[in-house]
């Protein structure tokens, strides 16, 4: 990226050398992308992240299908990203069906089936979700908006770099994903959009981007979007079975040493580098706090909504009820933490617990 803050600084809407020089830079990056997700480079749109990739997904296919019908199909557990656009349609006339999902956060496909109409236009369902980890069967849903016609939108944020993703295997039409979730930096992600899927133009303006999302690209932004998914995807075989077994000790070590504690999300069908827990009895950002005074980095809920003090969603959406739901933690495992990372959280962590329940006035033991 840093070549293009200083002399490659060249706009690659102009015609100059400079300019073709970045334009170049830009398409290498588009194809790194493509590649990626077995789409090719025409399909492929950057924006600011996944928030803007996730609005326009939603917004863009209900604008541009508007005679067609005004109902859309999407879940309860999605991240605000999707939800709130939706939300927003509501208001517009649009009609929303938020799907449940299961204790482990899991949509049934045959729930989708059900809530489709004549008038649905678009299914949009994540492929993993960032608070509990737990993976959707995506193709089986796909395939039943397939069936009726509809295009299939998926919020693979949280996906890429993780799980093997090929559009076309899987089914899908349009794909959020954003950079900084796969170590590349911050406001930066991509719209994919199947190849005659009816999407709307989201910002309107000059022609960059086959004049679909106008304004002068992000040319540092995109550049390392590029070069980081193609290392996420490259070092995937071998970085998500060494997260998942760290995942795994540390679940099991909480689970063993901590009573009156459960898993959230799915035991097996889940992100490699996720663990979320809930502790009854105890205050989610009590345990934060306390963790981080010990150099854990930790979360409850999305990073979006830990300021709020509202139960997730998510959480409610599975089933938990609000004092568990309040406890809950959530530690996600990078590529640079260790077993010894593992180790030290398991030997903080109990007496962290211990003795917020000694203070808390919800447990009724004390
Ligand atoms: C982080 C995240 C987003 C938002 O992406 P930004 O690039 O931060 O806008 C959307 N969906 C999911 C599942 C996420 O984890």
């Amino acid at each position: 990226m840093l070549p293009c803050f200083s002399e490659r600084f060249g706009n690659p809407s102009s015609v100059y050398a400079l300019a073709r020089e970045a334009q170049v830079t830009m398409e290498r990056a588009r194809g790194r992308v493509a590649a990626a997700i077995g789409a090719s480079t025409d399909e492929i749109f950057f924006t600011s992240g996944g928030t803007e990739a996730d609005n326009w997904a939603i917004k863009g296919v209900a604008a541009a299908n508007k005679k067609k019908g005004d109902h859309i199909v999407t879940s309860a557990i999605e991240h605000h990203a999707v939800l709130h656009p939706c939300k927003s349609l509501e208001k517009q006339g649009y009609r929303v069906t938020y799907l449940p999902v299961d204790e482990f956060g899991r949509v049934d496909p045959a729930s989708v089936e059900e809530a489709i109409t004549d008038a649905t236009i678009l299914v949009s369902v994540m492929t993993a979700n960032n608070e509990i980890g737990t993976i959707q069967p995506i193709r089986a849903i796909a395939e039943i908006a397939h069936d009726h016609g509809i295009p299939f939108h998926t919020d693979a944020v949280q996906a890429i770099g993780a799980i093997p993703i090929d559009v076309d295997a899987l089914g899908i039409d349009l794909l959020s994903l954003s950079a900084h979730k796969f170590g590349g930096p911050k406001g930066t992600g991509a719209l994919y959009v199947r190849q005659g899927t009816r999407v709307g133009t989201f910002i309107d303006g000059g022609a960059q981007e086959r004049g679909r999302r106008a304004g002068t690209e992000n040319v540092p932004g995109i550049v390392g979007l590029g070069k980081a998914i193609e290392l996420a995807t490259a070092e995937m075989p071998a970085k998500a079975p060494r997260l998942a077994a760290m995942r795994d000790r540390l679940i099991r070590g909480i689970l063993d040493a901590i009573p009156d504690t459960r898993l959230n999300g799915h035991p097996t069908e889940r992100l490699a580098n996720n663990v979320n827990v809930a502790f009854r009895y105890v205050e989610g950002e009590s345990i934060l706090l306390s963790l981080d005074t010990l150099g854990v980095a930790a979360s409850t809920g999305s990073a979006c909504t830990s300021a709020s003090l509202e139960p997730s969603h998510v959480l409610t959406a599975c089933g938990l009820p609000h004092e568990h739901a309040h406890g809950s933690l959530r530690l996600t495992l990078g590529s640079r933490n260790t077993d010894d990372d593992v180790d030290y959280v398991l030997s903080v962590l109990p007496r962290v617990i211990e003795r917020l329940r000694k203070m808390s006035p919800l447990n009724p033991e004390r």
